[in-house]
């Protein structure tokens, strides 16, 4: 007899679990197929492991630096054993609050392999090679993705190595080639040179954090270059040697070719969507450029299949699949959710410094025809950045001149990834400048740059 369900949900990341709770609020008979841990790559080898390692890397920053704040530390060290063993334990622990979270909700999980079958039903194939089939009237794929993987950087888990064994590696290396300077590589970056590893980042575009507004890369390399960090940009990594001890990296840059020795290679050049075997092909579902074409609501061209997260079209974000989660749950039930805005999604890192942004660079947003007002306040100008150590960075903010609306917030700096939820909130409100000068901001605080910045490009600033 096959397992019925109202909606099975393949996939039991941010976007999986997500929907999944959501739908057992809104009534649901839920049940959730996962081959390997509950809450995918986020909770077991993204958001979460990654800034439990960052934060044992700022601590020990901090210790290291611990005379600039009048204090004594003997001496600052590390059982790096532990630091990974923190890391793997908080992932755990979250990992284990879907199950508890899922039980709480009568939500049913079928471990194993899932594969469309057809509309309405899903074979699972468990570790053990048996099979079960699932029944239910909707179903949601979330399979996520998977490190991507270039021909010329072979991951081999041992001197080329993916996200996953960047996380759990055997020891610290002394010397590392780090291939990508999107959010993965950077923050890798950043915890690998302050536990003492020498870093080299190789970036193919001409500037590292190449998705974020220009200034906020000068700055980042500036701070990432004060770390010890080398960096190169506009090169490219045409050949890895693993033959000898070590690895021999070979890099095509403007001034020609380089070699760098290290120990260990991290490939950090983006995901690749998990689209294999789930029966695709053998529905029509529509995909392109390797993610599922789905509407606003996530219905795939197939009625009853819907597809969330990654692998559907947008920034593959952790918070981005668990709205699409939810929106698409609340139309199954027969509810009226709203679109999501892909305009005002933020994006951050979590290296020292953070990185946070929203909405247009102020080069798309004149690129798109904007008469723009741009404001922007540094962090050393900021009274709560001066007693918390912290002033490198700032915040610059981007207006239209005609209608005031906010076209985009970009961040550096100390708490940058706390402070950029109100620029969300405030767009989503259609809020204009006058109205966050006028909000008053708390003192001191770091989020006073997001109003001083703000009354920076209407004139107005105080502290400048
Ligand atoms: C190192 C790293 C750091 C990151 N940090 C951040 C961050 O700080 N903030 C942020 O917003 N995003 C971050 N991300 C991205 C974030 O992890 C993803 O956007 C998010 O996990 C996508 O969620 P999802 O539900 O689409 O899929 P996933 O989280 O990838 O989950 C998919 C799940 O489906 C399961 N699965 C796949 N195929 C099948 C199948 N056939 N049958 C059964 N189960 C299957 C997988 O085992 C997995 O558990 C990071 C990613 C990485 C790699």
């Amino acid at each position: 007899m096959a397992l019925q369900f109202d909606l099975v949900v393949i996939g039991s990341g941010p976007g999986g679990y997500v929907a999944a709770i959501r739908a057992a609020q809104l009534g649901l008979k839920v049940g959730v197929v996962e081959r390997e841990s509950l809450g995918g790559i986020c909770l077991n080898w993204g958001c979460i492991p990654t800034k439990a390692l960052l934060k044992t890397a700022q601590v020990y920053e901090y210790l290291q630096h611990a005379q600039d704040y009048g204090l004594t530390v003997k001496e600052a060290g590390f059982d790096f054993e532990a630091v990974i063993k923190r890391s793997r334990g908080v992932a755990d622990g979250m990992s284990k609050g879907i199950n508890f979270l899922f039980k709480k909700n009568k939500i049913e999980t079928v471990m194993g392999t899932g594969k469309l079958l057809a509309p309405g039903k899903v074979e699972v194939t468990r570790a053990d090679g048996t099979k079960e089939t699932v029944e239910a009237k909707s179903i949601i794929l979330a399979t996520g993705t998977r490190a991507r993987q270039l021909p010329n950087l072979p991951i081999d888990d041992k001197k080329i190595i993916g996200y996953r064994k960047a996380m759990t590696p055997d020891n610290l290396p002394k010397r590392m080639v780090v291939v990508g300077s999107g959010a993965i590589g950077v923050e890798f970056a950043y915890f690998y040179r302050t536990m003492g590893t020498e870093v080299t980042i190789v970036e193919y575009m001409p500037r590292i954090v190449p998705v974020e507004d220009e200034e906020v890369s000068r700055q980042m390399e500036k701070s990432y270059k004060k770390l010890g960090i080398n960096i190169l940009t506009s090169a490219e990594v045409t050949k890895v040697d693993t033959s000898g001890a070590g690895c021999n990296v070979f890099i095509k840059t403007a001034k020609g070719e380089q070699q760098i020795a290290c120990d260990v290679v991290l490939s950090a050049v983006g995901v690749q969507t998990n689209l294999e075997n789930i029966g695709l092909e053998e529905l029509g579902i529509k995909t392109e450029k390797g993610r599922i074409v789905v509407d606003n609501f996530y219905q795939t061209n197939v009625p009853g299949i819907f597809a969330i997260g990654d692998i559907v079209p947008g920034p593959a974000l952790a918070h981005v699949a668990s709205a699409e989660g939810i929106i698409c749950v609340e139309k199954i039930t027969g509810h009226n959710p709203e679109p999501l805005n892909y305009q005002n999604i933020p994006g951050c890192t979590y290296a020292q410094p953070e990185i946070a942004s929203v909405g247009f660079t102020e080069a798309e947003a004149r690129a798109k025809g904007y008469d723009v007002r741009v404001g922007k306040f540094p962090f050393s100008a900021s009274g709560k950045a001066a007693a918390a150590g912290v002033k490198d960075g700032f915040v610059k903010v981007i207006f239209d001149k005609k209608y005031g609306e906010w076209l985009g917030a970009h961040m550096i700096g100390a708490n940058v990834t706390e402070m950029i939820a109100e620029v969300v909130v405030a767009r989503k409100l259609e809020t204009t400048g006058h109205e966050i000068i006028k909000s008053v901001h708390p003192h001191p605080t770091m989020s006073e740059a997001i109003m001083e910045a703000t009354a920076a490009a209407y004139d107005e600033v105080i502290h400048l």
